[in-house]
């Protein structure tokens, strides 16, 4: 019988009163394996009703208390992260060691948020008048929400959460509800670790939640990741109903390979960072442009090489070094995109489409009807063509050639999405003159995916984010809350009587 997943409101499970659901299937074999359900308005109403109820006494405790519970709620991750990994693993298609992952670069930041006192405690100056002062404090916006994405269940919502709740916000997640079991059982978990009922609230759904959490005056706040048009999407309404808002949309991450370039390396980090979580990353590299053709040969001479021994998978088989897509939808779009590059005139140089598991089986689960795509090489791409233009989010790496250096970085620098971007080169001036004129908000040197560390920030620019402020390292304690600046003067004998002109320092 299959399992159904709850809303997680006011410290319980909940069913909510939509009566709708929507599958959640294990991407291994194709299989419903739960139904998760969806929030009617009144659900996500009942949700921010709890969470504005318990907000206030969450925000008067001190602050080194709050974070006294999110240093717990990290020792309890870490005790169920095999269980945590396994579940994310079978709902999302990623390998154990990636899901492990996943759940591990969001704990980060919520190690980084046991600093959180400091980061907002706030400013003073003294006598910026005679006897005057003035300091600033920060304080939390209220309930504030976080819509993410299907592609990292444990991590993101870790990242909109740890913040969000160290500053003192009550918080109501809607998760997507392709994997939407972990989300929930983090929620658990800051409960379990001592957080107040109420503070920490998931309701699951579509655009009908996420709508009505757009449109309600009590969330103060919405954190988004996803794709491009409903990050757009969010970051209006947000705008239109006087909502702070970070949307952080879609990718199309491109690699500039240099003739000095250590092509072995850069071929061990382009199959990595291409053909890992199945291309599911938003800093997933889906464009490399080598300068010179006998840089582009030599590369593709070694990616070839190296893509026949990449195994596709079983997500909990150990010896996968990627597993299914997230849904039947996501494969038919990968497909879809692979035929058009060739019907456009691209060099299909390795096909994933190839891919044959009508007879393999992991663990008693048959392959047959999982999502797979096999790592998939275009050469001779071109950025007219739809496999430049769209976000593929699957194992596909396009390769566009390029004659010199300043021809390479136009085609990051022209490109609507702005999220990471990579050089591979041995000349430290290249990469200077790189690194400063590149118009994208994340940058490797040497390095596929740069993901910033917790205490630095993450957000990409152009189409991959809206909004001023990015995500986690001190952007996300200035995006949490609110500064208020008191000026302050204490009763003395000089009072000099009504003044009617404005102030100046003289
Ligand atoms: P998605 O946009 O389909 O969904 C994201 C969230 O929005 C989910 O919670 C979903 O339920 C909700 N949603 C979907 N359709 C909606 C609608 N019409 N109205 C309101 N809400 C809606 O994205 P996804 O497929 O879950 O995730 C993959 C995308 O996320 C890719 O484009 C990827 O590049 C992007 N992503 C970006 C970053 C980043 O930091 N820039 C990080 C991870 C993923």
């Amino acid at each position: 019988m299959s399992t159904t997943i709850h809303h997680f409101i006011g410290g319980e499970s909940s069913a909510g009163a939509s009566g709708r659901t929507s599958p959640v299937l294990n991407p291994n074999t194709g299989q419903t394996q739960a139904e998760v359900v969806l929030a009617s308005v009144d659900d996500v109403h009942a949700a921010i009703a709890v969470a504005q109820q318990a907000q206030p006494a969450w925000a008067a405790l001190n602050p080194q208390r709050r974070v006294r519970v999110i240093m717990e709620w990290i020792r309890l991750i870490h005790a169920n992260l095999d269980s945590l990994a396994r579940t994310l693993s079978l709902e999302h298609g990623k390998t154990l060691a990636d899901a492990k992952g996943d759940i591990l670069r969001g704990v980060d930041v919520l190690e980084f948020c046991l600093g959180a006192p400091h980061q907002f405690k706030g400013e003073y100056s003294s006598q910026v008048g005679s006897g005057i002062d003035t300091f600033s404090l920060r304080q939390p916006l209220g309930v504030v929400a976080g819509i993410t994405p299907f592609n990292f269940p444990a991590m993101i919502p870790l990242w909109k959460a740890g913040p969000a709740l160290a500053c003192g916000n009550a918080f109501v997640l809607k998760p997507s509800e392709r994997d939407p079991s972990v989300p929930v059982r983090l929620a658990e978990l800051f409960i379990e670790a001592g957080g107040p009922a109420g503070v920490f609230n998931v309701v699951h759904g579509d655009k009908q939640a996420v709508d009505a959490l757009l449109d309600s005056d009590v969330i103060k706040a919405v954190g988004f990741v996803g794709s491009t048009p409903i990050a757009k999407y969010i970051y209006e309404r947000c705008a239109a109903t006087g909502k702070r808002a970070q949307c952080f949309g879609g990718a199309k991450n491109h690699a500039i390979v240099l003739p000095d370039a250590d092509i072995d390396a850069t071929a061990d980090a382009l199959v990595g960072a291409a053909y890992g979580s199945a291309g599911e990353r938003c800093m997933a590299l889906s464009v490399v442009v080598p300068v010179g053709e006998e840089t582009a040969d030599r590369l593709r001479d070694a990616l070839v090489a190296r893509i026949p021994s990449l195994t596709v998978g079983h997500s909990l088989d150990p010896e996968a070094d990627y597993g299914p897509l997230v849904s039947a939808d996501s494969l038919a779009r990968v497909r879809r995109l692979i035929a058009e590059g060739e019907d456009q005139g691209a060099e299909l140089v390795v096909d994933g489409r190839g891919i044959d598991t009508s007879s393999s089986s992991f663990d008693g689960d048959g392959l047959s009807g999982g999502f797979f795509a096999g790592p998939t090489l275009f050469d001779r791409v071109e950025a007219s063509m739809s496999i430049y233009t769209e976000e593929i989010f699957g194992p596909v790496l396009c390769m566009v050639r390029a004659d010199t250096l300043e021809e390479a970085i136009a085609y990051p620098n022209d490109n609507a999405y702005g999220n990471g971007v990579a050089i591979f080169t041995s000349h430290g001036g290249a990469a200077r003159d790189f690194l400063t004129n590149v118009n994208v908000g994340m940058v490797g040197i040497n390095v596929p995916i740069p993901v910033p560390i917790a205490y630095h920030t993450f957000g990409g620019w152009k189409a991959s984010g809206f909004g001023d402020l990015n995500q986690h390292g001190p952007d996300s304690f200035r995006f949490y809350t609110k500064t208020k600046t008191v000026t302050t003067r204490w009763p003395d004998e000089t009072s000099a009587g009504p003044e009617f002109t404005i102030p100046v320092m003289s």
